[in-house]
């Protein structure tokens, strides 16, 4: 079945939301892009006599990301025209729209709850042929979709993007128990001929494949750096170019990501798994939390293992 997907809707303005938004502009899907509604007011717009009634300050998060994408390098467009395609706002006011799209994609934090309360939100304007897909690390379909009912679910599928969207080719696919096989196989042939992805379908279990294994190498190396007093530079080094792989082989990778969104996509193994050596593996690492804590999160917030000039 081919899917028409005239229009999206992403939820989450982050990282990853704004940057999908651009992917499907890149190939001619306009789209929603909602965040939330910040509960207070900033520096700039105190003194602009902004309140919080204004949609210059209830659209702040998704304006915002719209506005840094075209400065972010390598840019997530092809071309920077193509950010017209993508309308802001945010999910108080807006989600009534996503009654008018084909394809919601949900890219908020990596927490269950948050996700939980998103798609019951989200249910309230479903209708029959609204695809509904989560772009989570990890975290498990089924357990994302409890409390929906059958038809949603049936609608609703992982479509789990990596970073940057518009580089990197592997798009995994993940259906829930409950997941219409025809919305799989439409989604497939959908991201490959119009998206440009490599789809690979990959069961519901925490990480699904690729960051069961990426998280694990990630962490591995932490824990050697650390073991083994290495610096930054010496494991970037050792794990870049040197070996055949991108210049943000490893911690570059971090930065990229996202620290706090890492710590999420390793705890979703952390606490799902009874097998002690995995245990070991996925524990949460001392130096991420340190990181996380100083609020040192990556280049999102200027600093990670890298500062941001
Ligand atoms: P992020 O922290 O950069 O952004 C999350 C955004 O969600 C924020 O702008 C936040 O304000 C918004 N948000 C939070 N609650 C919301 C709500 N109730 N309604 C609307 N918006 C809300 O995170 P990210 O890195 O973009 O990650 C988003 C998702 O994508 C996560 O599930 C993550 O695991 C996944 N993911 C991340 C990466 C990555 O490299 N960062 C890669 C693949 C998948």
């Amino acid at each position: 079945m081919a899917l028409k997907i005239r229009k999206a809707a992403v939820i989450g303005s982050g990282v990853m939301g704004a940057s999908i938004a651009a992917h499907l502009a890149n190939a001619g899907v306009p789209s929603l892009l909602l965040d939330i509604v910040p509960d207070s007011l900033a520096a700039g717009e105190e003194a602009k006599g902004l309140t919080l009634a204004d949609s210059a300050v209830r659209n702040r998060l998704a304006l915002g990301a719209l506005a840094r994408l075209p400065s972010v390098h390598p840019s997530p467009f092809y071309d920077d025209a193509f950010a017209s395609l993508i309308e802001p706002g945010n999910i108080d006011d807006d989600l009534h729209r996503i009654r008018k799209v084909d394809w919601v994609i949900e890219a908020v934090v990596e927490k269950l709850s948050v996700k939980r309360d998103v798609l019951e939100r989200i249910e309230r304007y479903w209708r029959t042929g609204l695809i509904v897909s989560s772009n989570t690390s990890g975290i498990s379909i089924r357990e994302m979709a409890e409390g929906r009912s059958e038809a949603f679910k049936a609608h609703f599928l992982g479509t789990h993007f990596f970073n940057p969207p518009r580089y990197m080719k592997l798009l995994e696919l993940i259906p829930g128990q409950q997941t219409d096989p025809a919305i799989v196989s439409g989604m497939a042939e959908f991201a490959e001929r119009i998206l440009g992805k490599g789809v690979v379908v990959a069961k519901d279990t925490p990480n699904f494949v690729a960051n069961r294994i990426g998280t694990y190498g990630l962490l591995a190396t932490l824990q050697a750096m650390e073991a083994g007093g290495f610096t930054v530079e010496e494991v970037d080094a050792v794990t870049g170019p040197a070996i055949g792989r991108p210049k943000s082989a490893t911690l570059r990778t971090l930065d990229l990501v996202g620290i706090d969104t890492f710590l999420h996509v390793a705890n979703n193994v952390f606490e799902k798994t009874d097998d002690p050596a995995e245990k070991a593996a996925f524990a949460p690492s001392k130096l991420l939390r340190e990181l996380a804590s100083r609020g040192w999160i990556g280049e999102k917030a200027c600093a990670g293992f890298y500062k941001k000039v």
